[in-house]
């Protein structure tokens, strides 16, 4: 049995809309609120995505460091062979 919240009288499940006074049957539709706490680790979403772009800098940082590091030892290596073609 549903209860109408208008006039207060119960009327059967499955009515759109009460029987006595018209108003429409109160439909429970999940909040956003509610949808957010039945699903797990949805609230623990934004800090997921604040990890995932934190590691995507720290991968960055890394690429860049590794770049910059291959680039001296590229750069060593043609002034080491600059150096013996002169000698
Ligand atoms: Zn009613």
């Amino acid at each position: 049995m549903a209860v109408c919240f208008d006039c207060g009288r119960e009327f059967p499940d499955g009515e759109r809309y009460c029987p006595f006074c018209g108003s429409p049957a109160e439909v429970e539709i999940p909040s956003d609120r509610d949808l957010r706490d039945a699903s797990p680790g949805y609230s623990a979403g934004g800090g997921g995505r604040r990890l995932i772009v934190l590691l995507f800098a720290l991968i960055l940082f890394l690429g860049l460091l590794l770049f910059i590091v291959y680039m001296e030892r590229l750069i060593s290596v043609k002034t080491a062979q600059i150096s013996a073609s002169i000698y």
